[in-house]
């Protein structure tokens, strides 16, 4: 059989406006590490947050561009609308006395298909976010201490896509992105490369709800995860041949990226799954100094200058 050549998601890359409450509500909060702080490649007087599990792997890669000030965008059809995390099914009594205990506004817990259970949550700046509670998650998690390993949150469980006509989103997703349809209910389907927690795709066909408008607390673009350089150019003449347009390779130093626009209007990124975060500090120093691309090395102090100053300390949300 050909291998595929998409394996399931990559990261998520969402808008915020503060960049401290960003940084405490993802790594204090829900616990993940900070596996790199550099700036936003195209306007380096923002900054580019990535949060994730220990290494950052693919399927657990949260992204933010925060940047103050920035209007609140309005969630709606055409957007990846929730965000899941997966945290193991004995967790639950944990994380609802953890989100009572930091005032985290949340209902649930709800059930979706057969046996899912989770909680709905916004993050600090009104994203939807979600914490299903997985039976079947076999990954490692990460902790910084203040959250116990055993309850930590190991990754993505999926992303929903709000969706004028899922249908072309569906057909998108299994004839050219390697998906197959593995759950339905009532205007929900959901569709994995992998068929595995931190890979689930939930397309939702909401054709009353109004179009969603980017800004503080959306989802800017939903990547998925291809093997390397040469299925990264296969997965882009097969989108090309289905008549997507589909941008150059560019180079996000961490991974190599295309980018398309599906029928419904959610942006989609394909992303290398090498060379990853280690290519420009150690493993155990993640995301500690600021990291930028060798090209605007030479304007480092301006850039440092003009960033608001933010603090790691995961260890006040205890
Ligand atoms: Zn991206």
């Amino acid at each position: 059989m050909k291998p595929q050549l998409i394996n399931g998601i990559h990261h998520v890359t969402a808008m915020a406006d503060d960049a401290q409450k960003n940084l405490d509500f993802y790594t204090g909060i829900l616990g993940l590490r900070m596996v790199k702080k550099t700036v936003n490649f195209d306007a380096p007087d923002v900054y580019h947050f990535y949060y994730g599990n220990e290494t950052g792997s693919p399927g657990t890669i949260m992204t933010f561009f925060p940047f103050a000030g920035m209007a609140k965008g309005r969630h709606g059809k055409g957007q990846m609308t929730v965000t899941s995390f997966s945290a193991p099914a004995e967790s639950l009594d944990y994380w609802l006395a953890r989100l009572k205990k930091f005032n985290i506004n949340f209902t649930g817990p709800h059930q979706r298909f057969d046996d899912e259970m989770f909680i709905s949550l916004q993050d600090a700046h009104g994203l939807a976010l979600e914490l299903v509670f997985n039976k079947s998650d076999l990954r490692p998690g990460f902790t910084y201490g203040q959250i116990p390993l055993e309850y930590s949150v190991k990754g993505f469980h999926g992303a929903v896509l709000s969706e004028d006509n899922s249908d072309r989103t569906a057909k998108l997703l299994l004839e050219t992105m390697d998906h197959k349809l593995i759950a339905e209910k009532g205007n929900l389907k959901r569709f994995s490369a992998s068929g595995v927690p931190g890979d689930f795709i939930d397309v939702l066909n909401t054709p009353e709800a109004a179009r969603g408008l980017g800004g503080s607390g959306t989802i800017h673009h939903l990547a998925f995860a291809t093997a390397d350089d040469v299925s990264q150019l296969e997965i882009r003449e097969k989108l090309l041949s289905k008549g997507h347009q589909v941008t150059e390779v560019l180079d996000r130093q961490y991974f190599h990226s295309i980018y398309f626009r599906e029928p419904g209007g959610v942006l989609f990124e394909v992303a290398t799954n090498p060379p990853g975060f280690a290519i420009d500090e150690h493993p155990s120093k993640l995301g500690e100094a600021l990291k930028l691309p060798q090209w605007y090395e030479p304007m480092r102090d301006k850039i440092e200058n003009a960033l608001e100053k933010v603090e790691l300390k995961p260890e006040k949300f205890s």
